[in-house]
């Protein structure tokens, strides 16, 4: 695994202590974090460390490509690490909030199919999937 400065140099994002910090909890978690939960953190490292710092460093490291954010149904804001940089989609469990990579894509066909009937040149797509995790779903003595 990449060490964290090595990722943010490889993006061109300057290295601060706040960033590594961050990219160092949503590593830990593997699950996705809201600002506030990634602030309850930071806190024990920064102690002066507001809210807001912490949404503009989410928001750069995302900006950069180093972190990803959830468009998460319920409409509030999650951010989650992935250090895959091939293009691919991602599935994520409402339930335990664990994101789970999916290395295939088939927008291909619909890219082509919206530029044949828009006439558009369709530059990229964005989707996330959700539900629940058959360790959830386990859980509850359903599906497997
Ligand atoms: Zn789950
Ligand atoms: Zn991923
Ligand atoms: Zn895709």
């Amino acid at each position: 695994m990449k060490d964290h400065s090595d990722i943010l140099k490889e993006l061109e994002l300057k290295t601060t202590p706040k960033r590594l910090a961050i990219l160092d909890i949503l590593r830990n978690a593997s699950i996705y974090l809201s600002p506030d939960e990634v602030w309850t953190t930071m806190k024990e490292r920064f102690r002066a460390i507001g809210l807001p710092t912490v949404y503009r460093n989410l928001e750069e490291l995302a900006a950069g490509g180093v972190i990803s954010k959830v468009i998460h149904p319920d409409r509030k804001l999650y951010y989650f690490f992935c250090g895959n940089r091939e293009h691919h989609h991602h599935f994520v469990c409402t339930s335990c909030r664990k994101v789970d990579d999916l290395n295939f894509c088939a927008f291909g066909e619909i890219e082509k199919e919206v530029s044949r009937t828009l006439n558009a040149t369709v530059s990229s797509h964005i989707m996330q999937v959700f539900g629940i995790c058959s360790d959830c779903s386990a859980d509850k003595g359903g599906r497997q």
